[in-house]
């Protein structure tokens, strides 16, 4: 190979995204050498497209309660160390808004992605680190089973990388198909992209031929339904076209059915991962004026969205009675006469108190669908983040599956059996690493902040 093609390292950082950004600049203030591959053209990776909003959990109880069946170690090591996180990030020139409580259980606060991107670059640059984009990871180098660098490619062929330590900070597998067919959904195809478009699980399927060991919720991912097609609208849209008010609404699937306790889990998140099983994976979300008008915390008015959603093309309908609705999302495919009984029954079932004895049941926001007039938009599931991924300890350093042991319910280990080793060398962040979020969610960015800073600093000082 072309001697310019090779590079030697401390750090080897693939993916620059948040968690790998933060990584770096963690790596490189404990003094190491380090090189940050991006597979695109633009440095920020999903971060770039979010709210900026980064918070979690503020205590480990209401983590148990709402996101159980995580890995306690590591959810835990997210709550108690977020708020120095945070003054890290703002010592290093990140712009952060004042501390703010979110949801009623969350606590951070908000950058503008822009210039946390910028800051974080700037950051690197000036303490000698490079960044390389359009430069991909396609496999880990290993010897007797020890990392030892990676082959990339970029437009010109391939880039070797020796590294002392080797950070995978990809952001997950949401972007590859065949990958969410095989763990999450068989309606995979059908399921939008919330996220940048090339975290297609490279850092995840390089480390588990390298004899990782994966996270179970495998099947789990964050993300919010969207605006179905033919609706037209580009990835600085997503949020717009997130329907997050769906918890006060009623969803029912292309049978006309309900499917799923619309108000369950931490917030739209939840239903719109259940509606990724459902067929197409798509739903109609349907509400009443009442509830159009009807303020929540996690975004604009019902109406706002629906509005929003006409205006990109999105299927919608409006009707002053139930029946000229049904009608009307009969084009979509829903049967009318299944939709009004459906409609019926759960308005009967939560009028008279009982909705928690439909099936599913309906535990909260159990508003009914009563005031014309009544509105229904077509929405697809879309995928943010995987939340399942690599095991790793509290350091990040990705755990061997030979030197693993499951940790699947009931029969557990005994305590001399729990030598629990790691891949040498071999660190992970960000949503590569799984074991915080499930089937709800405690945010993202912050995540990708805590693991990303904990990676670069111990890849730094292993190397
Ligand atoms: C619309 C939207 C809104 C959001 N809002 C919020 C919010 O307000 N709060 C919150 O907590 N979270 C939010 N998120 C989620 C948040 O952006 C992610 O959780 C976070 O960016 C994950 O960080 P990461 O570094 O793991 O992944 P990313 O930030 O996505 O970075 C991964 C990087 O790896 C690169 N990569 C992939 N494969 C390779 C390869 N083979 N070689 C080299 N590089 C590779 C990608 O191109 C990308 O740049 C939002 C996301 C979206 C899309």
């Amino acid at each position: 190979m072309n001697a310019k093609r090779e590079h030697d390292v401390d750090v080897l950082v693939l993916g620059g995204g948040m968690a790998g950004l933060c990584a770096a600049v963690a790596a490189l203030e404990r003094g190491a050498d380090v090189l940050v591959l991006e597979k695109a053209s633009r440095v920020g990776g999903s971060m770039f497209l979010s709210n900026g909003i980064i918070w979690t959990f503020v205590r480990q109880e209401d983590v148990r309660a709402h996101v159980p069946d995580g890995d306690p170690a590591l959810q835990d090591l997210l709550v108690a160390t977020l708020g120095e996180s945070l003054d890290w990030l703002a010592s290093r020139g990140v712009k952060l808004e004042p501390h703010r409580e979110y949801l009623g259980y969350g606590h951070g606060r908000a950058a503008s992605p822009p210039q946390m991107t910028a800051a974080l670059i700037e950051r690197i640059g000036a303490l000698g680190g490079r960044v390389m984009p359009a430069t991909a990871l396609l496999t880990l180098l290993t010897r007797d089973g020890a990392v030892e660098g990676a082959l990339a490619f970029d437009r010109d062929g391939p880039v070797q990388v020796r590294a002392r330590s080797v950070v995978l900070a990809t952001g997950g597998f949401q972007g590859n198909p065949e990958l969410l067919a095989r763990y999450v959904t068989p309606h995979a195809s059908s399921v939008y992209l919330r996220a940048n478009p090339c975290s297609t699980g490279d850092g995840f399927l390089a480390a588990l031929e390298a004899g990782a060991a994966a996270t179970p919720w495998l099947d789990t991912f964050y993300g919010h339904a969207m605006t179905a097609p033919p609706a037209r609208f580009n990835a600085f849209q997503f949020q717009d076209m997130s329907h997050k008010y769906a918890p006060m609404a009623v969803a029912l699937n292309l049978h006309g059915l309900r499917f799923a306790d619309e108000a369950a889990g931490t917030g739209e998140e939840w239903l719109n991962w259940r509606i990724a099983r459902e067929p197409r994976a798509t739903a109609a979300y349907v509400f009443d004026a009442a509830t159009a008008e009807r303020a929540y915390d996690a975004g604009p008015l019902a109406k706002v969205v629906l509005e929003r959603a006409r205006q990109a093309g999105g299927p919608v309908v409006q009707a002053d009675s139930l029946e000229a609705l049904a009608k009307g999302m009969q084009a979509w495919g829903l049967p009318a006469q299944q939709v009004i009984r459906t409609l019926r029954s759960y308005n009967a079932a939560v009028t008279a108190g009982e909705g928690h004895l439909l099936h599913p049941a309906r535990r909260a926001n159990a508003f009914p669908v009563l005031r014309p007039p009544f509105s229904a938009a077509l929405v697809r599931s879309a995928i943010t983040f995987t939340c399942g991924g690599l095991r790793a300890d509290l350091d990040m350093r990705v755990l061997r599956r030979a030197t693993s042991v499951s940790t699947l319910p009931l029969v557990t280990a005994d305590a001399a059996e729990l030598q629990i080793g790691a891949i040498p060398n071999l660190y992970a962040a960000g949503s590569d690493v799984g074991g915080f979020s499930n089937e709800s969610y405690m945010g993202g960015l912050a995540q990708a902040l805590v693991t990303g800073r904990a990676a670069g600093t111990a890849a730094a000082q292993s190397a």
